[in-house]
């Protein structure tokens, strides 16, 4: 998630040490606290300039509404996210055909949802569900790229009973799909065995969020709890984001680790 320049250069250099590709993720609500998308695709942009940056980076809209993937499309985004699940089939299939066309024009990919994942994304909120692979299968012959299909999974942190991946689900979707990539939507805290299976049935695009945003405040909170914002310049917003950027990029290299991406950009 490019939330902030911060977040961003600390995704973007881990990526380059390691020789991973990457996938920014941006929500619809990121993009607004960022002032709007352009504002994300000039500093992506410039960043990658910058930092000499030539590992294969997405910058991807996820969750997109129909009217937030067209803006995505227009301002220079590489990849969207329709998130159409909540629509009945039929319109999910429409919107998401129409989306697949703009978007393959531009050269861009996209990425489609059927059965809506779990927990509370910018406010919505969703009970953790497994897709139907026969409508996994409908979506996937519009041509998207990549599916998020529900597995069980689900957004922020997992409850204490949670049942875990239904491998069972995930396996009959790519009968269905075939080699379309799979998407697994909310990463963190899901085991890293389950991880590696999911991998392993055809999981190729995993979205995580939360873990890097505990990291992010725990570090922190442990600055300023430390005092460490009250010595010298300690104050000064570059010192006091500096061990939250660290942590971010601790959390990146453990998940490129755990997901396998590590110098496939060699
Ligand atoms: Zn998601």
């Amino acid at each position: 998630m490019p939330y902030n320049l911060e977040w961003t250069k600390a995704i973007l250099q881990t990526a380059q040490e390691l020789k991973s590709p990457v996938i920014l993720g941006v929500s619809e609500g990121a993009g607004k606290y960022m002032t709007g998308y352009k504002t994300i695709v000039g500093m992506v942009n410039g960043m990658m300039e910058e930092l000499n940056i030539t590992v294969p980076v997405a910058l991807h809209l996820d969750h997109g509404s129909y009217e937030g993937c067209l803006k995505c499309i227009e301002a220079g985004f590489s990849s969207v996210m329709f998130d159409g699940s909540h629509y009945p089939i039929a319109e999910n299939v429409e919107k998401t055909s129409e989306l697949v066309k703009s978007c393959h024009e531009k050269g861009m990919s996209i990425e489609a949802e059927v059965g809506a994942i779990g927990g509370e994304e910018d406010g919505v909120v969703g009970m953790g569900e497994c897709a139907d692979p026969n409508e996994c299968k409908a979506i996937a012959d519009l041509g998207v790229d990549f599916l998020a299909a529900g597995i069980g999974n689900i957004h922020g942190k997992y409850p204490a009973n949670w049942p875990g991946l239904s491998f069972e689900t995930l396996a009959a979707v790519k009968e269905k799909v075939g080699e379309l990539p799979l998407v697994l939507h909310g990463g963190t805290g899901i085991p890293a065995d389950q991880i590696k299976k999911a991998i392993s049935l055809g999981v190729s695009k995993i979205n995580v969020n939360t873990e890097c945003q505990i990291a992010f405040a725990e570090a922190t909170r442990k600055y300023i709890e430390e005092g460490k914002d009250l010595q010298g310049k300690g104050f000064d917003p570059r010192k006091l984001l500096a061990p939250g950027t660290e942590a971010i990029k601790a959390t990146v290299k453990e998940k490129m680790e755990l997901f396998g991406s590590v110098g496939k950009a060699e």
